[in-house]
């Protein structure tokens, strides 16, 4: 039996599945990785970009905006992949408990799973929320206004800084979502690493979390990652096809 069929079988006699998402599930909707040799902190240094340097000078705010809007169009035209609709067939299966997601580019979404299904652990580049009163709009409505405006660091009525709904680096993680991750990993009986190397905290104690409480573990990713050692099953591969095939395989056992 190959790791599709094992993988597909654990799906089929597990009633609560996690699937943990990062950024190989993204670059293979054409998103640039953030980590990689080629990625965006190659082009863009991180440390003009925390959120400490955000909330100092407008002139750090007006880099911030310029940087969220050059990575903007590829994120706003970005479509769902393969990996990404065999989640959402997963949870129309019945089988899925929730995703938990390092993206921040709304791809589960989009592929037409519900909302509270998806756990965003960096937050989301479709909104933007004020830093005072927590006011949340959506992006292209804030695009719109920059354009139309010239604005280069936008500002709410309220007088806060607006910013974009993901998390910066030295900005805390929202602790909600974390709360939920925790308790979803911890008690789901199948948990699915799908395009994470795993080396981003705390989001990448998930597994560890979900292993310690007597879960499954798969990890699909084409690199190794430090927990692989952990796992019941590796596959070494992308994310969509190898997903889309194991749920391909989980239907047809639905079916008899
Ligand atoms: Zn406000």
């Amino acid at each position: 039996m190959n790791n599709i069929d094992i993988v597909s079988n654990m799906i089929a006699v597990s009633n609560k599945v996690v699937v943990f998402t990062g950024a190989g599930m993204s670059t293979e909707s054409g998103i640039q990785d953030f980590r990689s040799q080629n990625g965006l902190w190659q082009q863009w240094n991180p440390e003009e970009l925390t959120f400490d340097k955000f909330m100092s000078s407008r002139s750090s705010r007006e880099h911030y905006w310029g940087f969220s809007r050059a990575i903007w169009p590829t994120m706003a035209h970005a479509k769902p992949n393969p990996g990404h609709y065999a989640i959402t067939d997963l949870n129309k299966l019945g089988k899925l408990d929730v995703v938990i997601t390092q993206n921040v580019d709304g791809l589960h979404q989009a592929a037409g799973l519900p909302e509270e299904k998806v756990v965003e652990l960096h937050g989301t580049l479709k909104w933007v929320s004020c830093l005072t009163c927590g006011k949340k709009t959506p992006r292209e409505e804030i695009e719109r206004l920059m354009d139309e405006t010239g604005e280069k660091a936008p500002e709410c009525s309220c007088g806060g800084f607006l910013k974009q709904a993901t998390i910066s680096f030295g900005q805390s993680l929202p602790e909600i979502a974390i709360n939920i991750a925790e308790e979803k990993s911890a008690t789901c009986d199948l948990f699915i690493v799908a395009g994470s190397s795993l080396v981003v905290y705390p989001a990448a104690q998930m597994p560890l979390i979900a292993k310690q409480n007597g879960a499954k573990l798969v990890i699909i990713n084409i690199g190794d990652t430090p927990h692989d050692g952990y796992a019941d099953v590796i596959i070494n591969d992308k994310t969509g096809p190898t997903l889309a095939q194991v749920v391909e395989k989980v239907k047809i056992k639905f079916k008899k």
